[in-house]
């Protein structure tokens, strides 16, 4: 509902009472050189309303008056203006965002207004924390870590400041479940007339919990900082207490930046160390662990190769394990033909390079000789046969032939005697063969002599 009222006549006493929720009134004919006041007195709120009453005066389009909330603070604002030409003077029901929603919303309110001429009006700045158009209000002062119980009318504002240093706060409202709306204004102007709008980040305090929680940071690096806090009483009828604490937010000072910094450089420096010595750790534990086997692998491999367990050798057991051999397992031949579960043998071999069961070495040079021998033991083992096929071919089985020295006299410038005598051969069983030989000067050629299992040839040279 919108009225537009023009009046044609200078009034000294306009007093109308308006129901309305929103009103507009131009007024076109006021004297240029008068001061006028305009007052408007709220004088019946609904029950439900959760309206705040607004009062703008517009001169020459500039807004001379607006959403100031203290205003509000004693049912009354008063406007000094001059004018030179018109007026609008708009009142309206300002519905807060949080009650935007709600049912039965009645934003009606009852209100006087009026206007008269008053004496010239000089605003003076007020000296915080004083305030208004006569610097006749005042706010209450909180200090830190005291806990405040003031009372708040109804359906009105209650102000209080504080002077916070550099720290981070917390607001603690005890409100035992009552519904207040709370802003929290940073303030910097000492001297001034009107305190800041308290409609910008106006919280609703929950009415479900006995307590309620502000954190109020300090975006700001100077010291001795005013913060405004405006509670409003949304109860149309009665007058309600609040308990307020305002407290250090002790997570904040706990951890300070410079704090945080320091741990994280602490966690990323002990993680670092941390990583030195496991890899020092790793190096050492490699080191230990690849202790050099007594047994190269590789001579393993070469001279002891693994084999497939065949059904033969399933019937053998490993001499390190005494376990039966398994088709699906291998074994190792030792060059000295004892076998081994290839494991048993390398985990043998680790410790010491011999054959577990006779103890030959197993060392490559130890097993080149071994195979060495073998193979000449062999070769005359071969010979012998074929020397005796022969012999068995040449002569009668009855007669055996022996390796006999090979003696050779020297001659001697003296007289010497020598004897030698055969042993009887066994198979013979004639009596000793007996040489002499005479050492005088005509016998000095060398005398070279032949020894045979049945006699001596001599032979000279
Ligand atoms: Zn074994
Ligand atoms: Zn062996």
């Amino acid at each position: 509902m919108i009225f537009l009222l023009c009046f044609t006549f200078v009034l000294a006493n306009f007093n109308t009472q308006y129901v309305t929720d929103e009103l507009q009134i131009q007024h076109t004919d006021l004297n240029s050189s008068k001061t006028y006041l305009l007052s408007m007195i709220l004088t019946q709120i609904p029950k439900n309303n959760y309206c705040l009453p607004l009062l703008q005066v517009i001169v020459n389009n500039q807004i001379y008056n607006d959403t100031l909330a203290y205003s509000i603070k004693a049912d009354i604002q008063k406007v000094y203006f001059q004018s030179t030409d018109a007026i609008t003077i708009k009142v309206s029901c300002n519905v807060l965002d949080y009650f935007q929603n709600q049912k039965n919303l009645n934003k009606t309110m009852h209100f006087n207004l009026s206007l008269h001429e008053a004496q010239q009006h000089i605003s003076l700045p007020c000296q915080f924390p004083y305030y208004g158009q006569n610097c006749s209000l005042s706010i209450q002062q909180i200090y830190k870590e005291f806990a405040v119980t003031i009372s708040i009318q109804n359906n009105t504002w209650f102000y209080a400041y504080a002077i916070l240093d550099d720290d981070n706060y917390e607001i603690i409202v005890e409100n035992g479940k009552l519904q207040f709306g709370v802003s929290i204004i940073s303030f910097d102007k000492i001297n001034t007339t009107t305190l800041p709008t308290f409609f910008q980040d106006f919280i609703v305090l929950d009415s479900d919990n006995d307590e309620n929680l502000i954190s109020l940071s300090h975006s700001k690096k100077s010291s001795n900082s005013i913060y405004i806090i405006g509670f409003y009483n949304f109860n149309p009828t009665q007058i309600q207490e609040i308990t307020i604490t305002i407290t250090t937010a002790f997570q904040d000072q706990e951890f300070p930046f410079w704090a945080i910094m320091l741990l994280i450089s602490i966690v990323i420096f002990g993680l670092i160390l941390f990583i030195i010595i496991l890899c020092h750790f790793r190096r050492q534990y490699k080191k230990l662990t690849q202790i050099q086997p007594a047994l190269d692998r590789k001579v393993l491999k070469k001279y002891i190769p693994t084999q497939k367990i065949d059904s033969k050798m399933k019937q053998e057991t490993c001499s390190v394990c005494l376990l039966q051999f398994e088709l699906k397992e291998k074994y190792c031949l030792t060059p000295c033909k004892h076998y081994f579960h290839e494991q048993c043998l390398i985990d043998w071999t680790t410790k010491q390079a011999n054959c577990p069961v006779c103890r030959q070495g197993l060392l490559e040079n130890e097993i080149i000789e071994l195979l060495e021998v073998k193979s000449n033991r062999n070769r005359e083992t071969k010979e012998t046969k074929i020397q005796e096929v022969i012999q068995s071919k040449e002569n009668p089985p009855s007669q055996t032939y022996r390796d006999l020295p090979f003696l050779q006299l020297s001659s001697s410038p003296f007289r010497t005697q020598c004897k030698i005598e055969l042993d009887s051969s066994p198979q013979g069983g004639n009596s000793p063969q007996i040489v002499q030989f005479d050492g005088s000067p005509q016998n000095l050629t060398n005398r070279n002599l032949y020894f045979q299992s049945d006699g001596i040839v001599e032979s000279q040279n």
